[in-house]
């Protein structure tokens, strides 16, 4: 705090579209099912599944509330929870001192942060060092979104060990996008991120089940993947917003 009191994280904002206590219900490198206090940033610069029942946060596309850094910090520390998930619709579209301000306020209160983040921008915000675990999703073809991933090579060597990157895969062409994408990693000399697939929930008509998805990544044999249920989806099968 500065001598008249300012602080500058009060001048600082980042558009929210809500807070939540809740638990991890996907893949990262604190662990699934971990509980977390849910930052959900608004903005997305995706509509992924347009003509596949769409996007599962399509409320976040909203411009949201402003809030100053200083205050969601407050509501941190009144959580007592000493994990948070930063996630949107799109976080990173806000990168810049703000986030790089609440980022530096989460480690000096030694709260660990994941972040979750669609693929189409790179790793290099302001207040990564802070950053526990960087989940990158990778839309494979039926998400619509496929052009706008930052290229799988880059993306997989700007990552390290406790990050993901997590491919969403609801039928057989995503399944062979993400199954290439593996054996492109084996040839990649570098100790990169952590691999996932995650099943689209619920199947699409004549998409690819879990059983079905698991068995055809056994049988390929590519024992680096970690499998990925949207354990949240189980807990609240008919959440259609935060919880
Ligand atoms: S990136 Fe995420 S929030 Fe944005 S449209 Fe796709 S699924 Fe929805």
């Amino acid at each position: 705090m500065s001598r008249r009191g300012f602080r500058a994280e009060d001048s600082l904002r980042l558009r929210v579209i809500s807070l939540f206590l809740s638990i991890d219900g996907e893949v990262n490198g604190c662990g699934q099912g971990t509980p977390a206090f849910f930052i959900r940033l608004a903005g997305c610069n995706l509509r992924c599944w347009q003509e596949r029942g769409g996007c599962d946060t399509p409320y976040s596309f909203g411009s949201g509330e402003e809030m100053p850094v200083g205050e969601l910090l407050r509501r941190v520390e009144a959580s007592g929870c000493p994990k948070v998930t930063l996630t949107g619709g799109e976080p990173l579209l806000q990168r810049g001192p703000a986030l790089a301000a609440l980022l530096e306020g989460l480690a000096a209160r030694k709260v660990a942060v994941s972040v979750e983040t669609n693929g189409t921008l790179p790793p290099d915000f302001a207040g990564r060092e802070h950053v526990a675990s960087l989940v990158y999703d990778y839309k494979c073809p039926s998400s619509g979104c496929e052009a706008a991933m930052l290229p799988f090579d880059a993306m997989f060597v700007a990552l390290g060990p406790s990050d993901y990157i997590k491919f969403i895969i609801a039928d057989e062409a995503d399944y062979a996008c993400a199954r290439d994408k593996v054996l492109r990693a084996r040839e990649l000399a570098h100790a990169g991120p952590r691999l996932a697939f995650s099943s689209f929930l619920p199947a699409l008509p004549g998409g690819l089940t879990p059983q079905a998805l698991v068995a055809r990544l056994l049988a390929d044999r590519l024992f680096e993947v970690q499998y990925n249920l949207q354990i949240h989806k189980f807990i609240w099968p008919d959440a259609e917003t935060d919880i």
